[in-house]
């Protein structure tokens, strides 16, 4: 038992241990890549509600 979790990663969607560096999960074949790609989507989502709510508190007062 010499599991250290610098090498090995959980899967994204199905939560299988596999190597850090797999580009796909050997179990269900799901990418992943994709970590800037979620990132780029968290920030998108935060702006946007930061927008939205500007917009709120503007037309709300
Ligand atoms: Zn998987």
């Amino acid at each position: 038992m010499n599991t250290k979790d610098s090498k090995y990663k959980r899967c994204s969607h199905c939560s299988s241990e596999i190597r850090s560096g797999a580009g796909v999960c050997p179990y269900c074949h799901e990418s992943q890549g994709g970590s800037y790609i979620k990132w780029i989507i968290t920030v998108t989502i935060i702006s946007l509600a930061i927008v939205v709510g500007y917009v709120f508190l503007r037309f709300n007062p």
